[in-house]
């Protein structure tokens, strides 16, 4: 049976990490804040927002939340961003996606300021990644990359598989696998013999959003797997995109949904934020 990966346990020593930063920050009159800016009533989206209000308190980082509309409009959506890119208290700004329909997201994100773009969404920021030069991790992957390496697995060498290309999660993750030295695959809706790449992948990362894609006969034994998908299912509960019972059969290391990657997330946004104070006061 494979050991399970905590993720909770991981993000708490991240955020406690994070945390005395924040102190000594304090203590040199740094001050570190979170704008979180959420446009419309999506159930998923209000939850995140608060998860993350919750971990700037626990951070010790100021936290400032803008609830706005679904009908607010893109010139009323960028004077705030604009606000907020110009406000000394706020060290990192995060605009919660998905937007309602005719918001446009690329344009909101090429708006936030680069050294306030916690999210590291921002074509700057991206590049930065590409080039392995960053001041911001991308939340999601960087918080995989934490639990891959609590398990003591050295990602040197090894396959890894990511299955996803999305800008957010598939495509920075392949990046910060490759900077840790794994030979990487991407694979996504249009890949060829899926099970057989899977199989073969010493570290196996899924970003689908396709509850139980991943059976146990796409799993090496031993691997390590992660599950980056978050699904809710019609009875309200939420799901992965591995099916569990079968891969914790066959893997060395898993991470459970919820409890796995989705707190990472978190924990490496208050880290980003912590770095975005540093940037603006000439830090490092
Ligand atoms: P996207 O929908 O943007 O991307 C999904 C990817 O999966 C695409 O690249 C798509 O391929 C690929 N895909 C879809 N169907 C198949 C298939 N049959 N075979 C192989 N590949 C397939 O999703 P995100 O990357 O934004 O998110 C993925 C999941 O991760 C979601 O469940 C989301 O909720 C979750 N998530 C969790 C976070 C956390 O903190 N835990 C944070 C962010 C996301 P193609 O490009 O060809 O269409």
């Amino acid at each position: 049976m494979a050991v399970i990966i905590d993720g909770k346990a991981v993000s708490a020593e991240v955020k406690q990490r994070v945390a005395n930063e924040v102190a000594e920050l304090k203590e040199n009159g740094i001050e570190c804040g979170l704008a979180v800016i959420l446009v419309g009533d999506d159930p998923a989206s209000q939850v995140y927002v608060r998860n993350k209000k919750r971990a700037c308190e626990a951070c010790g980082i100021y936290s400032a939340e803008y609830r706005l509309p679904a009908d607010t409009k893109m010139e009323e959506l960028i004077a705030l961003i604009d606000e907020l890119n110009a406000d000394e208290k706020i060290s990192g700004i995060l605009c919660q996606l998905p937007l309602p329909k005719g918001l446009d997201e690329e344009a909101v994100i090429a708006r936030i300021r680069p050294d306030k773009d916690v999210d590291a969404f921002n074509e700057a920021n991206v590049g930065k990644i590409m080039i392995g030069n960053y001041s911001f991790l991308p939340c999601t992957p960087a918080g995989v990359i934490e639990l891959i390496k609590s398990t003591g697995v050295d990602m040197t060498g090894k396959n890894a598989v990511v299955i996803g290309r999305s800008n957010i999660v598939g495509k920075p993750m392949a990046m910060l696998l490759l900077h840790n030295n794994a030979t990487v695959t991407i694979c996504h809706s249009k890949t060829q013999n899926l099970k057989e790449i899977c199989a073969n992948a010493d570290i196996l990362v899924a970003a689908i959003g396709r509850p139980n894609f991943v059976t146990g006969d796409m799993i090496k034994p031993g691997a390590v797997v992660i599950d980056v998908g978050i699904n809710r299912m019609d009875d309200g509960k939420l799901c992965g995109d591995v099916n569990f019972e079968e891969a914790e059969k066959i893997a060395g290391y898993i991470t459970p949904v919820p409890g796995g990657v989705g707190p990472m997330t978190i924990a490496t946004l208050m880290q980003n934020t912590v770095n975005a104070a540093k940037l603006q006061a000439g830090i490092k």
